[in-house]
């Protein structure tokens, strides 16, 4: 832990108080009605020791504490539901130290993705895993948000790659997670995965240390299209139980191609596109093309050409430029076993029918038993109708994905009713009494994870927040249908 006396800076400047009152996807104001989502002040650290004085001020002055990276992700974990003090983790960016004879690494984590990449190659060393977020995402909001990402179908996801976590805890005390040189077994639970998608509800994780690889001597991209994108599914069955391997496997459909197209984006005109990266020596990744293509022809795949592969590869960050035609993209996100990928395909695609909304669908496949669908929903996000009404969407796409053995993903300010659905009544109670052990005066992001906290002081009942939910869908149903970007996709058809 670093012990240096600094001078940290705080602010509380009303202009960047409000940028700090929501993440990506803004809220409508009315709901400022339910939550204080404008904090009273932002702090910026630079080390370990200012976190912990900021706990302790939080705690004196019974104010809330609100960890924020990015703020890339959609679902509020960053934005305050009772003010308090946004912690922005971004000034947390050093490297620490990098030790490519063991292969490990350990930051603070507010480096972005991308700049710990560049030093990383810089060393001739490669990321596992690491969100498609990477130019902007946090390495502490990617591990609060049970991180997956590029990398996962071979590697795995953040709790997989971490060795140790530094966090401090809502009572000031600083612990470690894990040990950096030597995986975490059998010395009593882990506690590095504790911490994974804890969402800043447990603790504020100030330094990261985590297993990286040497860079490999051939990476390649390759892509496929088939007519529709449920063609692909035996393929998938096949390839999960082939020699194959690749570290990355991703997708999008006909209508997120024809939106790029449409904004005059370079896009093929397919039914689907599926992409993958290989990685390895020249000789594995030759046998693992070949294997893919023998398995994705005999399906009914045609090959695209390679600057076709290499372009969606260097456009793996920017899913959502279809934001340009002056739009909001809300992502709905679940997880769904390979076998149900079809049947869930169906029903989402009846869900965006009945809702009267325009949904391209991207995804990637998350590991060898589960497919990840990211469908988005284009809506003006300022209007309060528009807004509920993609809460109303993502709750049926929820739902959805439990029906079929399935999740949605994350919990934010909006689903921690779904705590109980993931872990059970039981487990849910358990998590609260872990909370409610570890931060016993309620600072560290109150109000989300165990409960649905409002500026009221009371906290909604998940059924409740579930109905309205439910019932924001329905007025969805009856709204004309939502008509943003049609003009342009219509010019595409001419
Ligand atoms: C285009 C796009 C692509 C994306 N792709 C992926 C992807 O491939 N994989 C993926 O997993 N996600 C993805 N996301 C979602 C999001 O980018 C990630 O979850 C991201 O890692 C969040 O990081 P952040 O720094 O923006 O965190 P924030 O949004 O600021 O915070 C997220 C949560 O983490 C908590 N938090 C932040 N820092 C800390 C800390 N140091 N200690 C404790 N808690 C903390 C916050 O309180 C909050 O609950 C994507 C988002 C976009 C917009």
């Amino acid at each position: 832990m670093h012990s240096k006396v600094f001078k940290m800076e705080t602010s509380n400047d009303e202009m960047e108080r409000r940028l700090y009152s929501h993440d990506m996807a803004p809220l409508p104001k009315e709901m400022d009605l339910l939550f204080k989502t404008m904090p009273d002040s932002v702090a910026r650290p630079q080390y370990t020791q200012d976190v912990v004085q900021l706990v302790m001020k939080a705690i004196s002055k019974n104010k809330p504490i609100v960890p924020r990276g990015a703020g890339s992700w959609g679902l509020g974990g960053s934005t305050p539901v009772k003010g308090g003090t946004s912690i922005d983790m971004t000034g947390m960016n050093k490297i620490i130290a990098i030790d490519p004879e063991n292969l490990i690494v350990t930051v603070q984590p507010g480096i972005t993705w991308k700049a710990l990449d560049e030093a990383l190659a810089a060393k001739g060393l490669f990321l596992p895993c690491y969100p498609s977020s990477a130019p902007s995402a946090t390495l502490g909001g990617w591990i609060s948000t049970g991180g997956t990402g590029i990398g996962a179908f071979k590697y795995g996801t953040a709790g997989n790659i971490i060795r140790d976590l530094e966090v401090v805890l809502p009572t000031g005390e600083v612990v470690h997670t894990g040990d950096k040189y030597v995986p975490q077994n059998g010395g009593g639970p882990n506690l590095n995965w504790f911490f994974v998608g804890a969402e800043g509800t447990m603790g504020i994780v100030t330094e990261v240390t985590f297993s990286v690889l040497p860079r490999p001597e051939e990476f390649r991209v390759v892509s496929y299209s088939f007519d529709n994108f449920a063609m692909f599914q035996p393929a998938l069955k096949k390839l999960v139980r082939s020699g194959a391997r690749p570290m990355h496997i991703m997708f999008g459909d006909r209508l997120h191609f024809d939106y790029l197209r449409a904004i005059g984006k370079h896009a093929p005109d397919v039914g689907c596109m599926i992409t993958m990266a290989l990685d390895g020596s020249k000789a594995s990744v030759d046998m693992e093309e070949k294997i893919i293509d023998d398995i994705m022809t005999a399906a009914g795949a045609s090959k695209l050409p390679k600057e076709t592969a290499e372009h969606e590869w260097s456009e793996r960050s920017y899913e959502f430029r279809v934001r340009e035609l002056g739009v909001g993209a809300i992502p709905g996100e679940i997880l769904v076993p390979i076998d149900r990928m079809n049947v869930v395909l169906e029903g989402m695609n009846k869900l965006i029918k009945q809702m009267k909304m325009n949904a391209p669908l991207i995804g990637t496949v998350a590991d060898q038993n589960t497919v990840m669908y990211m469908p988005y929903y284009l809506t003006d996000e300022h209007k309060l109708v528009a807004s509920t009404a993609a809460m109303g969407f993502a709750k049926r796409l929820g739902d959805l994905a439990f029906e079929n053995g399935g999740r949605p993903v994350g919990l934010g300010i909006f689903f921690a009713g779904n705590l109980a659905k993931y872990r059970g009544k039981d487990g849910a109670r358990m998590i609260r009494r872990m909370k409610d052990l570890l931060d016993p005066y309620g600072i560290m992001n109150p109000g989300k994870m165990v409960e649905t906290g409002t500026r009221l002081g009371i906290s909604l009942p998940g059924w409740f927040m579930n109905f309205g939910m439910w019932a924001m869908g329905s007025v969805k149903r009856v709204l004309p249908r939502d008509r943003i970007g049609e003009k342009e996709l219509g010019k595409l058809k001419k």
